[in-house]
């Protein structure tokens, strides 16, 4: 599409031109940003050029590259097999400081008790799927937004009496049970610490309301924050129109870089 194209041109022209893989790190989140959104988070599609993509810049930023996703680290993992990235999963709950560290769960798993009451209140809403996550739990109503006020309700009722450990954040069609404390700000916080990430500015790309902390970090710490388009940006508030534009994005920022 020529408005897609031209969107992409300005924005990529202007912002490969702020980033410099020497002096920068990159965060990603996963879905709605580096691959569509599916149905099911099971059923989304990784191209395998993303892949190759993403090992490029992984080297090319000197490892100063991090996904930064709701999903499972694991997930992940099998998202982008065999690739291994450094990584922070469930808001920030899993973190992985390298590709080759194990990953450290940094709060505790929600309890069987709490997945169980999760999953009952789920159930009253035909269409909902639940997903455990270990340290959170999702609750997915894309196949029934009309449900999401009533489900929502359901969800704060319940946790506002049982557990003021866990709270409910909202992302695009789907609840996220988290514990408090924990948000991909506080991930981006902890890889920042540490190398080859420390003395970095940040870049962060993402597509919905759980990125809002990760780019207000990245902004105050002098770097970007990227919104890519879709069910919570809309495209005249978006610097990128889709995932497929921060592909070409990511790519342009290999290529324009490369000699630099
Ligand atoms: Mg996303």
């Amino acid at each position: 599409m020529v408005s897609e194209q031209r969107a992409l041109h300005d924005v990529s022209d202007r912002s490969t031109q702020d980033i410099d893989p020497a002096l920068d790190a990159l965060f990603l989140d996963v879905d709605g940003t580096l691959i569509d959104i599916a149905q099911k988070p099971t059923e989304v599609v990784v191209p395998p050029s993303l892949i190759v993509l993403l090992k490029h810049l992984q080297t090319r930023f000197g490892g100063a590259l991090a996904i930064i996703t709701g999903r499972q680290i694991n997930e992940v993992d099998r998202l982008f097999n065999p690739l291994r990235l450094t990584a922070a999963g469930v808001h920030g709950c899993e973190i992985r400081t390298r590709p080759d560290q194990t990953i450290e769960q940094q709060a505790l798993t929600v309890s069987p008790a709490n997945v169980a009451a999760i999953s009952v209140i789920a159930s009253r809403y035909p269409g909902v799927m639940i997903e455990p996550k270990g340290t959170g739990v999702a609750v997915h109503y894309r196949n029934v937004p009309h449900s999401a006020a009533e489900l929502l309700g359901d969800l704060q009722s319940y946790f506002a009496g049982q557990n003021a450990q866990l709270v409910v954040a909202h992302g695009r069609m789907v609840f996220e049970i988290l514990p408090t404390g924990f948000s991909k700000a506080t991930a981006i916080e902890a890889l920042s610490r540490r190398a080859p990430f420390a003395g970095r500015r940040p870049i962060m790309i993402g597509d919905d309301v759980g990125d809002l902390p990760a780019f207000d970090y990245a902004r105050r710490a002098g770097g970007l924050a990227l919104r890519v388009a879709g069910e919570h940006f809309p495209l005249e508030d978006s610097e990128l129109v889709s995932p497929n534009a921060v592909r070409a994005f990511l790519d342009k920022l290999v290529s324009t870089t490369s000699n630099a």
